[in-house]
């Protein structure tokens, strides 16, 4: 999750939506509740602000997940209560073949987990500093399933806010999906404003940091930014840490190399103009016209949306857990010795009520290992 600073005033969180889907999940309907004891810990694959992401198995149907743990403290400390909340109301809603699906969430009393499925090719992040920059080809590619993941998400009325090469996982098959909700947005009507500053300084649109408000045209412009970056090796706007932020920093001129093909340029510069109203993308359609641009010449939008067109890279594994795109930094790490030990499961917490949430086929299988539990 990259930065958050709510204004006074301003109705970032709308409670209303999110209560639909907290009566829908509030518990599966065959009743079964889940722990952390139903789950292997096997290893470290990231850490986040808020707590650590582990690779873990499911006991009742040996599988693999991830889950992200969030010591329920931290989050409080921080005032992200609404947009950990958010996340997981979020993800439990979206079913879109470019974004990483939620499995279940759980809690206890001192921390919060959500397990989604496991994107064993590792972060973007990863390969995009191991090969330092991507063929035109290869980040084609990429750009075309990042621009169904946040048509999907402007359709479904949600602003995503966070696009960078670490929010964007590669899966076994080479196909990539955005995970990390945390700063997301349910929005009511295509057209309404947003008002917090939110996402990562490298990545920001400059109407992020105005006093007018933004949409979801600031989604296209980071993923200018990611596109540039792919390409170039190095993103656009680089912002020292602990620099002041202002909308001045990302109005300067970018330079694009000779190497970067006309069309690809002219994407990039469509998607980097600082006035929205004049972005590619901006409004109810922009998507439409995102897609029309001449860099996508020939691409079959209904192949890529069904995952078939052939990815550029498919990680390389020796089996479920082999754990070869993930960062040794993390990996290595000691699953006892990291942040995350066993806390007392407890009854829900009020503040987070509505948080458990079990897709039906896997509530299923835990019935079966309950009741074979209880046969033995
Ligand atoms: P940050 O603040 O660093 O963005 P965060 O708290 O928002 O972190 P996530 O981005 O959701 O947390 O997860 C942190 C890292 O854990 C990811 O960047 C990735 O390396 C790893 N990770 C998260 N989800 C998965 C997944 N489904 N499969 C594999 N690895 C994952
Ligand atoms: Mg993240």
């Amino acid at each position: 999750m990259g930065i958050c600073c709510k204004k006074k005033g301003d109705n970032d969180f709308d409670q209303e939506s999110v209560n639909e889907f907290v009566d829908k999940h509030e518990d599966n309907p065959l009743g079964i509740k889940l722990s952390f004891h139903d789950f292997e810990k096997l290893k470290v694959l990231g850490k986040g602000s808020f707590g650590e992401v582990l690779l873990v198995k499911l006991k009742a149907n040996n599988k693999y997940y991830a889950m992200k743990i969030l010591i329920k403290k931290q989050v409080k400390l921080r005032h992200q209560e609404v947009h950990t909340k958010a996340e997981r109301d979020l993800m439990v809603k979206i079913n879109c073949p470019f974004i990483v699906n939620i499995k279940f969430a759980f809690q206890d009393s001192v921390k919060l987990y959500i397990i989604t499925e496991f994107m064993q090719g590792g972060e973007m992040f990863f390969h995009l500093h191991k090969e330092k920059k991507f063929s035109n080809e290869k980040t084609r590619f990429y750009v075309i399933e990042m621009v169904l993941a946040i048509e999907f998400l402007h359709k479904n009325k949600m602003l995503y806010r966070d696009l960078k090469p670490e929010n964007i996982m590669v899966d076994a098959s080479g196909h990539i999906k955005l995970t990390d909700f945390g700063l997301s947005k349910m929005i009511k009507k295509q057209k309404e404003k947003a008002f917090t500053i939110c996402g990562t300084p490298q990545y920001l649109a400059p109407e992020i940091l105005s006093d007018e408000g933004y949409d979801n045209s600031v989604d296209w412009w980071s993923l200018g930014c990611v596109m540039y970056e792919m390409l170039v090796g190095k993103a656009p706007f680089r912002i020292p840490k602990g620099s002041y932020l202002s909308a001045d920093l990302y109005k300067k001129k970018i330079t694009i190399p000779e190497y970067v093909t006309p069309e690809a340029k002219d994407l990039i510069t469509q998607l980097l103009v600082p006035n929205p109203k004049k972005r590619l993308g901006y409004g109810v359609d922009g998507s439409k016209k995102i897609k029309e641009h001449c860099y996508f010449k020939g691409i079959n939008w209904e192949d890529a949306w069904n995952q078939k067109l052939t990815p550029p890279f498919i990680p390389e594994l020796k089996g479920e857990t082999d754990l070869s795109y993930f960062d040794k930094m993390f990996t290595n790490e000691k699953i006892e010795g990291s942040k995350v030990s066993e806390a007392p499961a407890s009854i829900a917490n009020s503040e987070y009520k509505g948080f458990t949430y079990v897709t039906d086929s896997v509530s299923t299988e835990l019935m079966d290992m309950r009741k074979a539990e209880e046969n033995n």
